[in-house]
């Protein structure tokens, strides 16, 4: 799943978690979907070229471990703010779903690192060929549709609407250069 399939699941489950306690908080979206996109921001630069695999540290269970624990150490620290103990919990709720939404196809080796042995390592460019692959193509678009549905259906404002378009055309325009670059059309 790339990124837009994981803001995707992300903001569907938590829709789905309003519709059920009917909070439903731009914050809160904010958050799990930021919390969402974290394990490719660190796998997908760092793993990808310095490390050969799009599936780094940041897919292993290992590095969710070392994530929470890091936040409850932030949120220790700013006790003052009262909303903190709840963007955490968000924050790292984005992550897991990261990790289900990755479930097909995640090695074990990559899932409970260090303990089936290192990360398997490919080409710097084996992490945009998962574009080829239909499961992504498909859950790429239904993120999208997801996000663009809630948009209408909650009627978000100029701010939101503006946020998510200037992402998914930062998002699209990163991903085509460095398609174009790594792979060739
Ligand atoms: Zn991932």
């Amino acid at each position: 799943m790339y990124l837009f399939g994981h803001v995707g699941l992300s903001l569907l489950l938590y829709k789905a978690y309003s519709l059920a306690s009917g909070e439903n908080s731009m914050r809160n979206k904010l958050l799990i979907a930021t919390g969402a996109m974290l394990p490719d921001f660190l796998d997908k630069p760092i793993g990808a070229l310095f490390f050969q695999t799009g599936r780094w540290f940041g897919h292993a269970l290992l590095f969710q471990i070392t994530f929470l624990a890091i936040l409850l150490l932030v949120e220790r620290g700013y006790k003052p703010y009262p909303q903190m103990k709840s963007d955490v919990f968000i924050l790292y709720l984005g992550s897991l779903i990261h990790l289900l939404g990755d479930l097909p196809g995640l090695g074990r080796e990559v899932a409970f690192w260090p303990f089936y042995g290192p990360f398997p390592v490919g080409n710097t460019e084996d992490f945009l060929l998962g574009l080829q692959s239909p499961f992504t193509v498909v859950t790429e678009v239904l993120g999208l549709l997801v996000v663009a549905i809630l948009a209408y259906l909650e009627n978000w404002d100029r701010r939101a609407n503006l946020f998510a378009v200037t992402i998914f055309v930062l998002y699209s325009c990163a991903f085509l250069i460095t398609y174009s670059i790594l792979v060739g059309f």
